[in-house]
């Protein structure tokens, strides 16, 4: 069974806060303990005891190719004997920015940092110097990140263990950060009607995927883009999750809405800690060296996390990928409907590209108070219903279900019959 990995957990308890290094990885929602992984290769994981999963986890979103694949793998080792990390420019580096450049809208030039955290912490700071202005717009059940300003109303981890602010974040630094309902563009227009010229930033997700996966409603991106324009705002799409996801230049790609800056994570990495943020030449300007709004990093534009990145991006440019992508997912989402159908259970499908949700309520899901009508603990018993017989799916309700290159279409139909035998039996 899953002996060694409940015995690591006991002895990671004792030295880790929680066992894990991240609070989404405790099981704490689905009343398990975590499994510890030991390797991975495409769409499989295996776990500390040898059991063998299909993975549609992902690592959260980067393994869109599947784990390890070779392409990078082959970059990083040629990396490896070059160096690791210099502390100087490199060609590689270029390379990412003319890479990133050429692939989202937006992005006229780019910082790489290490996190998504980072990117978008620097994209607040850097949107508030340009314009001169303190405040931003959120919506509530987005993330994005873990930066105190940001920290309000979120999604991911905090709607999943019910924190609904934390402690550590003063009042300060929260004070600036006005909440407003996702997929409500009137309450974006009152809002910048009686305090338009204090917002230095609108931030989003423009495909939300940490309060499980809730799709920008018709004319939101379009709307939030006029007001911008209107007022001043600097909108800043958080394509942490659906950069490279939803379409090689993510939503903005998709949907046809360029926002003036665009902060990318997760698929960008190759699996490895990256995080970028870029945009329109004249406010990228504005940072140090070029301006005074001070961003830097030790090991920002790493090499061998670039050639990783880039050794993924050169996968995702061939053609035909993201409409095998759509058509994975299509099929996943088919599955899980006719299972959902076939069973009888109350459940609501939500699907971008490859990335899908089911949440265990009614619905329609436009927004986080939709989302958290959803019945968690009829999610825990469907997440160790699939996890017995051996899929592996987000630890949360509030987390997408991602489908990647690796799945074939066995993986998928394997998947999605066992979700009919779950939740028939729930
Ligand atoms: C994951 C995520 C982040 C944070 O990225 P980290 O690399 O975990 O710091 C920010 N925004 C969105 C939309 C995310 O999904």
């Amino acid at each position: 069974m899953r002996e060694k990995s409940q015995e690591l957990f006991a002895q990671s308890n004792r030295f880790i806060p929680g066992g894990v290094n991240s609070p989404v990885r405790a099981f704490k929602s689905v009343g398990t303990d975590p499994i510890f992984y030991e390797r991975a290769k495409g769409s499989h994981v295996w776990d500390a005891d040898g059991n063998e999963y299909i993975d549609f986890v992902a690592s959260w979103g980067p393994m869109i190719l599947g784990h390890a694949p070779d392409a990078v793998l082959d970059a990083v080792r040629e990396q490896l004997d070059k160096g690791t990390s210099f502390g100087a420019p490199t060609e590689i580096e270029l390379k990412m920015a003319e890479a990133v450049s050429a692939a989202v809208p937006s992005v006229e030039e780019v910082r790489m940092v290490s996190s998504g955290t980072e990117a978008t912490m620097s994209a607040i700071r850097l949107a508030r110097g340009y314009t001169g202005r303190e405040k931003f717009i959120k919506f509530d059940g987005n993330y994005h990140g873990h930066s105190d300003a940001l920290l309000v109303a979120a999604g991911s981890g905090l709607v999943t263990l019910g924190i609904p602010s934390t402690p550590g974040v003063t009042k300060g630094a929260a004070a600036d950060t006005v909440v407003l309902p996702y997929n409500d563009l009137e309450a974006v227009r009152a809002t910048l009607a009686e305090i338009g010229e204090q917002v230095a930033a609108i931030i989003l997700e423009p495909v939300a995927g940490n309060m499980g996966v809730v799709p920008p409603a018709e004319g939101f991106l379009e709307g939030l883009r006029a007001l911008c324009d209107e007022y001043g705002v600097v909108l800043i799409f958080d394509e942490v999750i659906s950069g490279f996801r939803v379409a090689l230049g993510g939503a903005q790609e998709r949907y046809g809405v360029t926002p003036d800056l665009t902060t990318l994570g997760k698929i960008i990495g190759g699996g490895f800690p990256v995080g970028a943020f870029g945009g329109k030449r004249e406010i990228m300007q504005s940072l140090a060296p070029m301006g005074p709004v001070y961003q830097a990093g030790t090991l920002s534009g790493n090499p061998v996390a670039m050639v990783a990145g880039l050794a993924l991006i050169a996968e995702l440019k061939k053609p035909g990928v993201y409409d095998e992508l759509e058509r994975k997912g299509a099929r996943l989402e088919a599955g899980l409907r006719a299972a959902v159908e076939a069973a009888g259970v109350e459940a609501y499908l939500t699907r971008v590209g490859s990335m899908a949700c089911m949440f265990f309520a009614k619905g329609p899901v436009t927004d986080w108070s939709s989302a958290a009508k959803s019945d968690t603990e009829r999610y825990a018993r469907y997440f160790n219903g699939m996890l017995e017989r051996g899929f592996t799916l987000a630890p949360s309700q509030f987390e997408a279900t991602f489908v990647g290159l690796a799945h074939t279409d066995a993986d998928i139909d394997a998947m999605t019959s066992a979700a009919g035998e779950v939740l028939r039996s729930l």
